[in-house]
């Protein structure tokens, strides 16, 4: 290649560069408007933060984010965030306190609509995960710490990218949903911290005091504990469940059954997800269905060879023969 044409590479890409950097700041920018708060940026390799909290506080985030990704990546072979995000990247941001994150969910819902009531339905909880228009996610700090805002990133990233894999603009099975978020949490920084599922969003996911910071090695010894006690909720009534009844127990099962897929090749878990988004009947329905539950079942059935009964007893066997049991039990 002669030199005429690298020096063009190399403009093109600064200037692609540029772009995106301008891009990244303008949305600050605007943000900052809208809101009136104070707002910094920063762009990491996967993502784009928006930090209306002292920059300070907002590191642990960077760095729990991109180690989501690098999970994700990992487990699936996948390096193209692209097939997930398109071409831009997600904003992740962090407010110094609720009136911010209530902002700027004002801000949000003005500018991309997502659905009527959507501004009201953030603020109801303390973090969010939004798949499209505009991938986002956010939190704030008070009573979240920097450390905790670190899970809940971490977390949030992963209802993100089920979310986005294979995106099909509907709803997706509870239990898998935040079993897959716990999964990828506990990944990145070897333990959980984010509970949106104990007593699902809305105030009720503030009851942080309840369950807090579980190493997962002590959580794998409880879910351990429950088969050997032959006290797990089976699959098939695992399935069916909204997410403000899943708790510690079933939230256990949910994020081991995940990693079970995991294990059986990371291309595999992807499958599922593909395949059961696939199947979901085309009406966008919150609760849960025989349609749902079929999607589920046709899905393991393709990609594992096993229904709900046959893929449980599968898990159980792994599960005795992976997991130690010699931690204590998980704090409830
Ligand atoms: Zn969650």
């Amino acid at each position: 290649m002669n030199g005429v044409l690298w020096k063009l590479i190399a403009v093109w890409c600064c200037a692609l560069l540029c772009v995106r950097a301008q891009d990244t700041a303008e949305e600050a920018k605007e943000v900052a408007t809208a809101t009136g708060l104070q707002i910094e940026s920063q762009e990491s390799e996967h993502f784009v933060f928006l930090w209306g909290a002292p920059r300070a506080a907002g590191q642990p985030s960077v760095i729990a984010a991109e180690a989501a990704w690098s999970e994700f990546s990992k487990m699936s072979g996948v390096t193209d965030a692209g097939l997930l995000f398109g071409t831009r990247k997600p904003l992740v941001g962090l407010f110094a306190a609720k009136t911010g994150y209530d902002k700027y969910a004002d801000w949000y819902d003005a500018k991309y609509k997502p659905y009527p009531g959507f501004a009201e339905n953030v603020k109801r909880a303390v973090f969010w995960p939004q798949p499209t228009p505009r991938i986002a996610t956010f939190t704030h700090l008070k009573p979240n710490t920097p450390e905790s805002a670190r899970n809940i990133f971490a977390h949030e990233i992963g209802h993100l990218l089920v979310m986005r894999w294979k995106y099909h603009n509907n709803f997706l099975p509870p239990w898998f949903e935040e079993g897959f978020a716990c999964w990828i949490e506990a990944k990145a920084l070897g333990r959980n911290n984010c509970y949106c599922f104990s007593g699902g969003y809305g105030d009720r996911a503030t009851r942080l005091d309840k369950i807090n910071d579980i190493e997962w090695p002590k959580w794998k010894a409880a879910v351990a504990q429950q088969v050997k006690g032959k006290s797990d909720k089976a699959l098939r009534n695992l399935v069916p469940m909204p997410l403000s009844d899943l708790a510690a127990p079933e939230m256990g099962k949910a994020w081991s059954v995940v990693d079970f897929m995991a294990s059986q090749g990371g291309e595999k878990l992807l499958l599922f997800i593909e395949k059961f988004k696939a199947h979901w009947p085309k009406d966008i329905v919150f609760e849960h269905n025989a349609a749902k539950a079929e999607a589920q079942e046709k899905a393991l059935n393709e990609v594992f060879g096993k229904d709900f009964d046959s893929f449980d007893a599968a898990w159980r066997a792994w599960v005795l023969k992976t997991y130690s049991m010699t931690s204590a039990p998980v704090r409830k």
